[in-house]
């Protein structure tokens, strides 16, 4: 691995552990505005004493660590939740990296701006899906909860997503008949996907009556779909979010808790993992 190749992982951890801070905020301020609480503003404030928070406060990670999860002003728990997020998104926003890095060699390498235009705009758009699904799971973990502005976002940017993918089919020739017979398996892939996430969790939620699921889960799995645009892709990760929601079940029964199971953060997390080992994963259903 080069210097520079390092340095862009380092910067790529910065840039998801910020993200992770701000999706953290976001719940709170979105949280406040719907049980009818004054928003604290554009400043950071302690949610227990209402301190402002000075920068040195505000560090990602670091003053978490710092301050041993604690406020300085009133020594209230800050919570686990915000520097699990900031972690994780940090550690997340890396494994894209890696993922992301041979394409970006390759764009650079050819003499068409086009390809490279696109794949910038594609990784932007991940980046926004990613942060709005990170500010769903928060918000669902601590009140299980899906606020309706925040999954319409989440599905106007996997569609937007979805167009620059589908963009790359469009032929240098600008014929119209080789784009749509280029698209025709990936489209049939993609309603795959959808009718196999989206489908399953919206009946899911019709026919237990939301005991099962919630009723906005299916919305988040929709746009988990459109991104991964293939079925085979979709029925992993309904594996794996059941996997990991059965797993948390268990927990839970142990510990005798008697709260619903948010399905939310583990469909998200079952998404990240099948994102960045997706092209591992259709080479070995290919060869099956
Ligand atoms: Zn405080």
């Amino acid at each position: 691995m080069s210097i520079s190749e390092v340095l862009m992982y380092i910067i790529l951890f910065i840039i998801g552990a910020i993200l992770g801070s701000f999706a953290c905020c976001q719940a709170w301020r979105i949280r406040l505005e719907q049980v009818g609480k004054k928003n604290p503003g554009k400043w950071s404030v302690c949610l227990s004493c209402g301190a402002k928070l000075k920068p040195s406060e505000n560090i990602p990670i670091f003053s978490w660590l710092a301050q041993r999860g604690k406020c300085k002003h009133c020594g209230a728990n800050i919570g686990k939740i915000e520097i699990l997020s900031e972690l994780s998104l940090g550690t997340t926003l890396v494994t894209f990296g890696t993922y992301f890095y041979p394409k970006f060699v390759a764009v650079i390498a050819g003499t068409n701006p086009l390809p490279l235009i696109m794949l910038s705009l594609s990784v932007l758009a991940l980046i926004t899906v990613i942060t709005i699904m990170w500010i769903l799971a928060i918000y669902d973990a601590k009140w299980q909860e899906l606020p309706t502005k925040l999954l319409v976002a989440l599905n106007i940017c996997a569609v937007i997503y979805l167009i620059l993918q589908f963009a790359g089919f469009f032929p240098s020739s600008g014929d119209i008949g080789i784009f749509f017979a280029n698209l025709k398996n990936p489209a049939l892939s993609l309603l795959g996907a959808i009718a196999i996430l989206a489908g399953t969790y919206f009946l899911l939620y019709f026919f237990s009556r939301e005991k099962l699921v919630g009723s906005g889960d299916w919305l988040i799995a929709m746009p988990i779909a459109i991104i991964l645009g293939n079925w085979w892709l979709a029925l992993v990760v309904l594996f794996l979010s059941n996997l990991f929601g059965s797993i948390y079940g268990v927990y839970q029964r142990v510990k005798k808790s008697k709260n619903q199971i948010p399905f939310g953060p583990f469909l998200i997390l079952a998404f990240v993992i099948v994102y960045i080992s997706q092209s591992w994963l259709v080479s070995l259903i290919a060869a099956l």
